[in-house]
C-alpha cells in the first residue's frame, strides 16, 4: 500500500499511454488503484500485467528528465504532469527547456526572479525561462559566439510569452536601460497590434513569423536590434473563421480613438465593418438579395472596412468602380475592358485590401528596423555579438488546409531538421571522429519529407511555382504535376480518385491534407495591373509610397516577380544560415489543453506533442551523451587554476595528458566525462561542478 505503480490501461488509442496510479488496497491478489486523475481501479490477479512498479525518480518527478528512470513516454508525461500540479511548468532535458502553458500569471517572472537567476549555471537553480536567457547571455560572452534559441510549439503553447520573457530578462540584465534598449521591448506591442488576432487557440495569436535579433556591444548591453518577419497571414483580413478575430489593432483603434477622431476618419464602430465583424459574410447577404447592378457599388464601397481604406486612398471614386468591377485586358496591342462577375468583383477587391495591409505590415516592420537597428561600423563588426530569438508558428493540421498550412509546414520542417541535426546528427558523428565509446542512438530524421517538399529536383515547390509562372497553369494541372512526380514517394499521398483535389504530406508531425484550390493564385500573389495604376493615381502620399515597388516595376516585370514560395523559401535559407552560425538553444513550448484554461493536462494531446517533438529520442541522446566539448587548449586555459602549477596552454607538450589529469582530479576518474583525439567530453553535470570550482579558484 502507498507503492506507486504504472497501470496499462491498453485502451489502443494513438496517444494513450500507461498512466501513473497509488495502490490503495491489496486484498487476496486483488489490488485497488488511484490514477492520476483521481479513477479507482480494481486489479485482479488475471490483470496483473496491466500494472508495473515505477521508478522511484518517477514518484516526486525530477527537474532535468535526463534523470528519469522510467525513460518512455508514460514516464516523461507524468513527470510534467506532476510538476505542473505544483505550478511548475518548466523542466529540462538537458539544456532543452520544455515549457507547459499555465495558463494564469504565475509569481515567478519579478524582478526579484531576474535577480536570482542572474549568472547562474543551468541547474543551479530550478528550470525556468530566465535561466536559459542567462545562459545564452553568458555563453554569448564566455565562448564569444552569437547565440539563437530556437522557441517551438503549436499555436498557444506559449512561444510569444517566452520571447518576450527572455527578451525581458537580457533587457533587464545587460543594464544600461537605454533609449534603444527600451525601443526594442516597445517594438513588441506594435508588431502584436498589427500582427495578431485572436483564433479558436489562442486569444493572441501571432499570425506572423519573426526572428529577432538582439545585438550587444563588447560591454554586454544591448545596442539594437534587428526583426525579419515571415508570411503575415493576410486572407484574415477579409475574412476569419467562425469565433475568430481580425488584427487586434482595428478594434484597438474603433474603441480607444476620440469621437471627434473618428469624426474626422470617418468612423463607426466594429460591428460596423462586415470585415471586422463577420456577423453575415458579403457572399451570404448576397444571396438573399437579388444581384442587380446598383448592389455591387453599395456592397464593394459603403459596408465594409475598404471604404474607409478607400475613403483614405484619395483615389476618384469612379476609377475605384471601374477597377473593382471590370478588368483591362491588353490583347495585341488594344486595349479591352471586360466586366468582372460579382465573386470576382469581390475578389478583386478582397485582394486589394489584402495588399494594402500586408504592404502597411512590411512598413512597420521596416519602420521599427530603422529605429531600433544600428548597422555594425567596421570596426565595430568583430566584437558585435548577438542573440538571436525565433517565434515562428507552429505546425499546423486544420480540418482544410491550404497553401498557407504547406508554407508553415515547410518552415517546421526545416526547424525539426535543424533540430534533428544538431542534436542527433551532428553530435554523433562528432563523437564518431574523435574516436571515443559510444553507442548508436535511433532517432526519427526528416529529411526525406524536406527533400520532397524543398530540395531535391522536382521538389513539390518547385513544381507548384513553376506550374504558377505557367500561363495555363491550373490548381488541377498543378495537382496532376505533383501526383506524377511523386506518387511513389512514402512521404507523399495523391487523392483517391481523379476528382479530389486535395494531396497529402506526410510531415514529421502527422500526416496534412493540403486542398489545391487557390494554390497558384495564392503563390503569385500579384495584384492586377488596374489596381497598380489606381494606387499610381492616389493623391495619398503614404499609399503610394508602400506600393512605390509595385508601381516602378512595370507590368511585365510584375508577372515575373518572385511568386510567394520562393520568397519564403529564401527568407527560410537565410535564417538556417544564421542560425547554423550560432549555438542554438531549444525551448519546447506544450500547450496543455485547447481550453485555454489553468490547471488541465490533456494527457493525449501532451503525448502527441511530445512525440512529434522528438522528446524521447531527445532524452535518450542527452542521457547517453556528452553535451559541453572543449578543444584541449580551451580545457587547459579554462581549468588549470584548479591544479596548482599547470601552466599555460602554449607551454604544454602533452595537452590531453594535462586535460585527463585535470579532469581525473576534479570529476573524478571513473565518473562518464571522455577524452578523444582532439577534445573532452562532458555532461552538464560536469560543466557546472567545473565552473563552480573555477569560480571559487578565482
Ligand atoms: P503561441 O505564441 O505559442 O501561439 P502565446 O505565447 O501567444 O502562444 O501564448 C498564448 C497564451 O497563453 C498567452 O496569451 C497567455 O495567456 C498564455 N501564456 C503563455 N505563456 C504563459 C506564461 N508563461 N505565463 C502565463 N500565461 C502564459
Ligand atoms: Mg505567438
Amino acid at each position: 500500500m502507498g507503492d506507486y505503480v504504472w497501470m496499462d490501461l491498453k485502451t489502443g488509442r494513438e496517444f494513450d499511454v500507461p498512466i501513473g496510479a497509488v495502490v490503495k488496497l491489496c486484498d487476496s491478489g486483488q489490488i485497488q488503484v488511484v490514477d492520476d486523475e483521481g479513477n479507482e481501479h480494481w486489479i485482479f490477479p488475471h490483470n496483473a500485467s496491466h500494472i508495473k512498479p515505477m521508478h522511484p525518480t518517477s514518484i516526486h518527478g525530477v527537474e532535468d528528465m535526463i534523470r528519469l528512470g522510467d525513460l518512455n513516454e508514460a514516464g516523461i508525461l507524468r513527470n510534467l504532469l506532476i510538476r505542473y500540479r505544483e505550478h511548475l511548468i518548466y523542466t529540462y532535458t538537458g539544456s532543452i527547456l520544455v515549457a507547459v502553458n499555465p495558463y494564469q500569471l504565475l509569481p515567478i517572472y519579478s524582478p526579484e526572479q531576474i535577480r536570482l537567476y542572474t549568472n547562474k549555471k543551468i541547474g543551479e537553480m530550478p528550470p525556468h525561462i530566465f535561466a536559459i536567457a542567462d545562459n545564452c547571455y553568458y555563453n554569448m560572452q564566455r565562448n564569444n559566439r552569437d547565440q539563437c534559441c530556437i522557441i517551438s510549439g503549436e499555436s498557444g503553447a506559449g512561444k510569444t510569452e517566452s520571447t518576450k520573457l527572455i527578451l525581458q530578462f537580457l533587457a533587464a540584465i545587460s543594464g544600461q536601460h537605454s533609449w534603444i534598449e527600451q525601443q526594442v521591448l516597445e517594438a513588441n506591442p506594435i508588431l502584436e497590434a498589427f500582427g495578431n488576432a485572436k483564433t479558436i487557440r489562442n486569444d493572441n495569436s501571432s499570425r506572423f513569423g519573426k526572428y529577432i535579433d538582439i545585438h550587444f556591444n563588447k560591454r554586454g548591453a544591448i545596442e539594437g536590434a534587428k526583426i525579419e518577419q515571415y508570411l503575415l497571414e493576410k486572407s484574415r483580413v477579409c475574412r476569419q473563421a467562425h469565433d475568430e478575430r481580425n488584427y487586434h489593432v482595428f478594434y484597438c483603434m474603433l474603441k480607444g480613438m476620440t469621437p471627434e477622431q473618428k469624426k474626422k476618419l470617418g468612423l463607426g464602430k466594429a460591428t460596423d465593418y462586415n470585415y471586422l465583424a463577420m456577423v453575415r459574410t458579403l457572399r451570404e447577404i448576397l444571396a438573399i438579395r437579388p444581384v442587380d447592378h446598383v448592389f455591387p457599388k453599395s456592397c464593394l464601397c459603403s459596408e465594409s472596412i475598404s471604404c474607409m481604406l478607400l475613403h483614405h486612398a484619395q483615389v476618384d471614386p469612379q476609377d475605384v468602380m471601374n477597377c473593382l468591377t471590370s478588368r483591362t485586358i491588353i490583347t495585341r496591342g488594344e486595349t479591352v475592358s471586360t466586366p468582372l462577375s460579382m465573386e470576382q468583383a469581390l475578389d478583386v477587391r478582397d485582394a486589394f485590401v489584402k495588399g494594402i495591409y500586408g504592404r502597411l505590415f512590411v512598413w512597420i516592420v521596416e519602420k521599427i528596423n530603422a529605429a531600433i537597428y544600428r548597422p555594425p561600423s567596421h570596426e565595430l563588426q568583430s566584437v558585435r555579438r548577438s542573440i538571436g530569438l525565433l517565434d515562428i508558428f507552429g505546425f499546423e493540421n486544420f480540418t482544410v488546409n491550404s497553401f498557407e498550412q504547406l508554407c508553415i509546414n515547410f518552415a517546421n520542417e526545416n526547424l525539426q531538421q535543424f533540430f534533428v541535426r544538431h542534436v542527433f546528427k551532428l553530435e554523433q558523428e562528432e563523437y564518431n571522429l574523435e574516436n571515443i565509446n559510444w553507442q548508436h542512438i535511433e532517432f526519427t530524421d526528416n529529411q526525406d519529407a524536406l527533400d520532397m517538399i524543398a530540395i531535391k529536383p522536382m521538389n513539390i515547390i518547385s513544381l507548384i511555382d513553376e506550374e504558377s509562372k505557367f500561363p495555363k497553369g491550373t490548381d488541377t494541372t498543378m495537382l496532376h504535376k505533383l501526383n506524377s512526380q511523386h506518387k511513389l514517394n512514402t512521404n507523399y499521398i495523391p487523392p483517391k480518385n481523379n476528382h479530389e483535389t486535395q494531396f497529402g504530406i506526410n510531415h514529421f508531425a502527422g500526416v496534412v491534407y493540403y486542398e489545391t484550390k487557390g494554390f497558384l493564385e495564392k503563390n503569385r500573389d500579384t495584384l492586377h495591373g488596374d489596381i497598380i495604376q489606381l494606387v499610381h493615381s492616389s493623391k495619398n502620399k503614404f499609399i503610394k509610397q508602400i506600393f512605390q515597388a509595385d508601381v516602378a516595376m512595370g507590368a511585365e516585370t510584375r508577372k515575373r516577380s518572385p511568386t510567394l514560395s520562393s520568397q519564403f523559401k529564401r527568407s527560410l535559407e537565410l535564417l538556417m544560415r544564421t542560425l547554423s552560425g550560432c549555438q542554438p538553444f531549444f525551448v519546447r513550448c506544450i500547450k496543455p489543453n485547447e481550453y485555454k484554461k489553468p490547471m488541465l493536462f490533456d494527457r493525449e494531446l501532451c503525448v502527441r506533442q511530445l512525440r512529434y517533438s522528438g522528446m524521447m529520442e531527445t532524452i535518450r541522446i542527452r542521457r547517453a551523451g556528452y553535451p559541453i566539448r572543449y578543444s584541449f587548449v580551451e580545457f587547459v586555459d579554462r581549468y588549470r587554476v584548479l591544479m596548482p602549477g599547470v601552466k599555460p596552454a602554449y607551454k604544454q607538450g602533452d595537452l590531453r595528458g594535462t586535460c585527463q589529469r585535470i579532469a581525473e582530479a576534479v570529476l573524478g576518474k571513473d565518473d562518464d566525462w571522455q577524452i578523444g583525439k582532439t577534445k573532452i567530453f562532458l555532461k552538464d553535470h560536469h560543466d557546472m561542478l567545473l565552473e563552480i570550482e573555477r569560480d571559487k579558484a578565482i
